[in-house]
């Protein structure tokens, strides 16, 4: 793109060192391009909650009896899927989602094999025609064969695909990461959040001497005469994008923990060999970690199931029951593992609760993100909330606003050029603890756990995976609050930049002003410290005053750092090149 200006300016002769050189450089460019695996996926594939087609909504998707063979060494993948529906309205064809880089070879319908211009996939849409209609009420299987080379991650898991690497003694280890394009990426689904499958029933068959911990329970470990095993997991609403594979040769460090709540559920955490001692003490924080998230939220939603993690080449990602953990037991003076924690706590904001529309993602990496500062307090006090805060601060870019209140993709909702990108996490997390100050911890969490359980009263058993929107937490914080709070949340979600409390003094007379985009309403209540008193100040119509004892008050507004605004030292720090913005989680 450089190169137009530099020829109209000098007018210089290529050489043809320099020709054959660009030329050399191309041809590198096109190897790296279309090497197998970093190929650019199919449009259609490389996005995730993409509308449901009439047919995907006529049917009511059951069950999921995937069949997977991992060729570690080939780098390749065979599947066999056996999708289970309940028709809902009449259909004569039916269609899902798989990256037609991992060709069909065969399909059956209802046990019936079916001839071959009986399918095909359109840029990763796959339409199938039924041999007979089907009517309301019927059933329908489709068993689809397929294989191929899986998509590859570049840079798991913020491209998502498979990700082939080996441990330190060269065996295989093996993951997957697919939040962003989706579950088409190794298996044929409805690649759309808004659906999951009432149960997903793997069965992995890996080489010898490797083993493969998946979602859910597991079924049993078969032999097979050739020296490879086949794992054999289940589990109930996953999120399609939470079905992972993981492959190495792992050892398991297990707890059986006794919850509060009266359950007990395993606690699992598969590690690489030679990791007893960082494997031992992870486990151990696990389990204080589950006890402090059920304390604060609710019973572990998956506790008929496992606590699951499983050592990943890749940070991290939410897989239902089996988290992927990839942050290699870094030191930290916070005294935690963040990655465990925010990806642990995705099992109640994420996998239990699943945003109805990506548009509501913050709802998964919100909660997830302010997670973190809550389990700080709780471990290390008031400083190390207080500091992992003024941390998520400095990462707020205020550039889009975090919900649109249009239907949207994760890449949209990903990708900061277009939409909210890391305002998801931090700004959403501060947006919390700014309502948290505002209507208190009762009513906070109160509203938080009926968005997560749907009920205020959760016990093991009493509730099932549920979605939910914006406007329904909206709702529920000013029903537990008793008061109306969208002007808050109109404010904070719904617009990009932040209001600004414009603070005036002359003499004995403090005057406060909050200004919002738009000029929307904004009656956020400020605290003001005055010679080491604190005050309240109302704003019930955006601005308010007090009156000093002298004019040489010391005064300082919002003490406590109660409330999400803007500041110009941190716009002055964030747009100085020199500025390092700490790295946080994601
Ligand atoms: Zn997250």
């Amino acid at each position: 793109m450089r190169q137009a200006p530099a020829a109209e300016e000098g007018g210089r002769d290529w050489q043809p060192w320099a020709i054959l050189a660009v030329l050399a450089l191309a041809l590198v460019a096109i190897v790296w391009l279309t090497h197998p695996g970093e190929r650019p996926l199919a449009k259609r594939t490389a996005e995730s909650g993409l509308p449901l087609t009439s047919e995907q909504k006529s049917v009511d998707f059951q069950a999921a009896d995937l069949s997977f063979e991992v060729l570690a060494d080939s780098e390749r993948l065979n599947g066999r899927a056996v999708l289970s529906f309940l028709v809902k309205a009449p259909i004569r064809k039916l269609q899902f989602d798989l990256d037609p880089e991992l060709p069909i070879s065969r399909i059956d319908v209802d046990g019936g094999k079916l001839d071959r211009p009986g399918w095909e996939n359109d840029g990763g849409l796959v339409t199938v025609r039924l041999p007979e209609p089907k009517r309301a009420g019927d059933r329908l299987t489709l068993a689809i064969t397929y294989g191929g080379r899986p998509h590859v991650a570049k840079h798991a898991p913020w491209d998502g695909g498979f990700v082939w690497a080996h441990t330190k003694d060269g065996r295989p280890w093996v993951a997957t990461a697919v939040e962003g394009e989706g579950c088409d990426l190794f298996w044929p689904c409805f690649d759309n959040s808004r659906v999951e499958v009432g149960t997903v029933t793997q069965h992995i068959v890996v080489p010898k001497g490797l083993s493969a911990p998946s979602n859910g329970r597991l079924l049993g470990v078969d032999q097979l005469a050739d020296g490879r095993t086949r794992w054999n997991w289940r589990a109930s609403h996953p999120n399609n994008y939470a079905v992972a594979i993981d492959v190495a040769p792992f050892r398991l460090a297990q707890h059986i923990h006794l919850s509060r709540f009266g359950n007990r559920f395993p606690i699992q955490y598969w590690y690489l060999p030679g990791e007893d001692r960082q494997a031992a003490a992870l486990l151990a924080e696990m389990e204080r970690t589950v006890d402090f998230f059920e304390a604060t939220i609710g019973p572990y939603p998956f506790g008929d199931e496992k606590v699951g993690v499983v050592e990943t080449p890749h940070l991290g990602m939410e897989h239902q029951t089996i988290n992927a953990y990839g942050n290699a037991y870094k030191a930290a003076p916070e005294g935690y593992d963040w990655l465990f924690d925010h990806e642990f706590s995705h099992e109640w904001f994420g996998n239990q609760l699943t945003n109805a529309d990506w548009d509501d993602m913050w709802l998964h990496e919100g909660f997830a993100t302010y997670m973190q500062p809550l389990t700080l307090e709780w471990l290390r006090g008031r400083m190390a909330y207080d500091a992992a805060m003024f941390k998520e601060r400095q990462q707020i870019a205020n550039t889009h606003p975090i919900v649109s209140g249009l239907h949207q993709t994760e890449s949209y909702v990903s990708d900061p050029q277009r939409g909210p990108g890391t305002d998801i996490y931090y700004k959403a997390s501060w947006m919390l603890h700014t309502l948290r100050g505002l209507i208190g911890d009762d009513a906070f969490w109160r509203a938080t756990r009926r968005l997560v359980y749907g009920r205020p009263d959760p016990r093991p058993g009493n509730f099932q995976p549920r979605f939910a929107s914006t406007d329904e937490f909206v709702a529920l914080a000013s029903q537990e609050s008793h008061r109306d709070l969208r002007w808050f949340f109109d404010v904070y979600l719904r617009q990009a930049r932040l209001p600004r409390l414009v603070v005036g003094r002359i003499g004995t007379a403090l005057t406060l002003q909050w200004r919002t985009p738009g000029g929307l309403p904004f009656p956020m209540p400020v605290e003001v410290r005055v010679d080491g008193r604190t005050e309240v100040v109302p704003m019930s119509s955006g601005h308010g005053a007090l009156t000093l004892p002298n004019a040489f008050s010391l005064v300082t507004v919002d003490p406590d750092s109660k409330i999400l605004r803007q500041s110009d030292a941190i716009d002055r720090f964030r747009a100085d090149p020199a500025s390092k913005i700490p790295y946080g989680p994601s």
